[in-house]
């Protein structure tokens, strides 16, 4: 099956590609052409109406990862092109970056690691002095796959109280887990110690955490978002982090992505960004990759999709 394959992909997964499948990869000219592609696997490549339709032949959008808003589902469904993704994938390589970002926050290791190689002479009192997150409570908005990898985690190796905001969840879903389910974005902002954002990006969560949402946090919190830019405003967030309305906070995705140099956000010193590393493992991108595959040849034998969207 003609497969192109528009973002660089594990050498694992490439491999295993030119084993089953006949392939055009990102580096080749022929990928500039969309007549000949019966699949393609695309980790950030927009697969736009205007893209699909340069695709008459096209049977299968496999998608290397897990959010899917860069694939236009409802178009191509209209198609009868089948849209795939790896749920499972990457979601303990983006749990553990979370829960790393979160260490970073609360420890500051950031801005003592900065201020280290500035030759700090007096770590006075408090000046880069954190907190500890046993008996502390955790906040998950979004209690999917990796929401739910983050609470287990620290809950276990952590002993944080875990709070969920999800109105897809049942109660009893987080009660079972020792989780506690609040009914508003309110309560969980208010009460919580570290926030942890897991929700896909949709227009219901768009800009979900806004000036607002900030205002009902302790100024003692820290916010992570590993999900997707645009969820958490990021003119709202410098605002609070700029006149200190938050202990601290980190994201691993932008509106766009990469992030500039001179984004506001980066001259805030109680501010990390990471460049959309959540499932940046060489675990998870050999897991990806050969899922995506695996996908396609599941079509190409006539065989139903095991992720389907
Ligand atoms: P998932 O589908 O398993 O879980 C998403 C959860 O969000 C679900 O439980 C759903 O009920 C909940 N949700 C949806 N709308 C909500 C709302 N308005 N309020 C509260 N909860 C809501 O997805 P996942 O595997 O946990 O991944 C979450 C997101 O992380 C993905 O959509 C993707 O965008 C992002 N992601 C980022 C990276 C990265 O590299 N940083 C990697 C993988 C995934």
């Amino acid at each position: 099956m003609k497969t192109y394959i528009f973002d660089p992909i594990s050498d694992q997964a490439l491999e295993y590609a030119q084993k089953n499948l006949d392939i055009v990869t990102w580096d080749s000219d022929k990928i500039r052409s969309y007549a000949e592609a019966e699949a393609v696997i695309v980790r950030t490549f927009k697969m736009s109406p205007e893209i699909i339709d340069q695709m008459p032949k096209l049977k299968i959008i496999a998608k290397h990862g897990v959010g899917v808003d860069n694939i236009d589902i409802p178009y191509a469904k209209n198609k009868n092109i089948v849209v795939t993704n790896t749920p499972e994938a990457n979601m303990n390589s983006v749990a553990e970056l979370a829960i790393g970002l979160v260490f970073s926050c609360v420890r500051k290791i950031t801005q003592s690691h900065l201020a280290a190689l500035d030759g700090l002479e007096k770590n006075s009192p408090m000046y880069l002095s954190g907190y500890e997150l046993a008996g502390k409570t955790l906040g998950l908005i979004g209690l999917g796959k990796i929401g739910m990898s983050v609470g287990k985690k620290l809950r276990d190796a952590f002993a944080v109280n875990v709070i969920v905001y999800d109105p897809f969840t049942a109660a009893e879903q987080c009660s079972s887990l020792g989780f506690v389910k609040v009914a508003t974005l309110e309560e969980l902002c208010r009460t919580s110690d570290i926030i942890s954002v897991s929700v896909p990006l949709t227009e219901k969560t768009k800009n979900m955490i806004s000036a607002q949402e900030l205002s009902w946090m302790k100024e003692t919190a820290v916010l992570v978002n590993t999900s997707r830019g645009g969820i958490v405003s990021e003119d709202d967030l410098y605002e609070a982090l700029k006149s200190n309305k938050l202990f601290g906070a980190a994201l691993d995705v932008f509106v766009e992505e990469p992030i500039k140099i001179d984004h506001p956000l980066l001259t805030c010193d109680n501010f990390i960004a990471t460049p959309h590393n959540g499932a940046n493992t060489a675990d998870a991108l050999i897991r990806m990759g050969i899922g995506a595959v695996d996908e396609i040849v599941r079509v190409k034998n006539g065989d139903e999709a095991h992720s389907r969207l």
